[in-house]
């Protein structure tokens, strides 16, 4: 082989071994952000608590955890309509959480959202899978502990568990598993509602919030991603991402 080839060969092993090295490092981030769920990763499978492997070879799951991580710096505005896909990998959402809402409901238990300033008005069905159940009540306590004026953003909240697609959408929404939340409705931006009032163009889409930041890191610090830090942004949605904060 001549210089030239030579460097080529080691160039491509070198990307190639680079590519495999970060693809794993990738995987160890899922288990670490699973440990309830997910017992090991290897090369070949993700192997789940329950004894189930799932293969990785020609799995899509890949190419999701690598556009996670390229955003885990979750500065706002930073992940594209293509990272919040689900259609490639509801697979593993859905051997996480159930396959199907008969499955889902099976595993729900309801809490009641920030009782102690709005009483039993608002009980919502959560996963208790991954604790999702306990985090969200931990989240729920420390928002009642912010000072009153915090709570009017909190108040009636929307929505939690309901199975269904994302809207005009063909994949499903992390609603779907009992593991998203939507706070008030009233308080909230939605990209889609202010691009049809502005009429701009959707490259120059710039993000509106009235959600104070003092909630959004409540949420974060259980592992929540916030709809917010979306390019096509969805301010009153949270929902349990935990592999994103690893
Ligand atoms: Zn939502």
């Amino acid at each position: 082989m001549d210089k030239k080839l030579w460097i080529i060969a080691l160039f491509f092993i070198f990307s190639v071994s680079n590519i495999y090295a970060r693809k794993n490092d990738e995987f160890i981030r899922l288990q670490l952000a699973y440990p309830e769920t997910i017992k090991e990763v290897t090369n070949s499978y993700i192997g789940w608590t329950d004894g189930k492997r799932m293969l990785i070879r020609h799995f899509p799951i890949i190419d999701y955890i690598i556009a996670s991580a390229n955003n885990v710096d979750l500065s706002i505005g930073s992940i594209s309509r293509d990272d919040v896909r689900r259609d490639s990998y509801e697979v593993f959402f859905r051997k996480m959480y159930g396959n199907s809402p008969e499955e889902v409901r099976t595993k729900l238990v309801t809490i009641y959202w920030m009782p102690h300033v709005f009483g039993k008005k608002y009980p919502l069905k959560v996963t208790t899978v991954n604790g999702v159940d306990k985090k969200l009540t931990r989240i729920s306590e420390a928002l009642e502990k912010l000072p009153s004026s915090f709570h009017k953003y909190v108040d009636k909240p929307a929505s939690s568990y309901y199975w269904r697609n994302v809207a005009k959408e063909e994949y499903l929404s992390m609603h779907s598993f009992g593991i998203a939340i939507d706070i008030n409705l009233d308080y909230s931006n939605y990209w889609l509602w202010d691009y049809m009032r502005s009429k701009r163009t959707l490259t120059h889409l710039t993000l509106r919030n009235k959600i104070p930041m003092e909630i959004v890191e409540i949420f974060e610090k259980e592992g929540f991603s916030w709809g917010g830090r979306w390019y096509h942004y969805d301010t009153m949605h949270f929902e349990y991402r935990p592999e994103l904060f690893v």
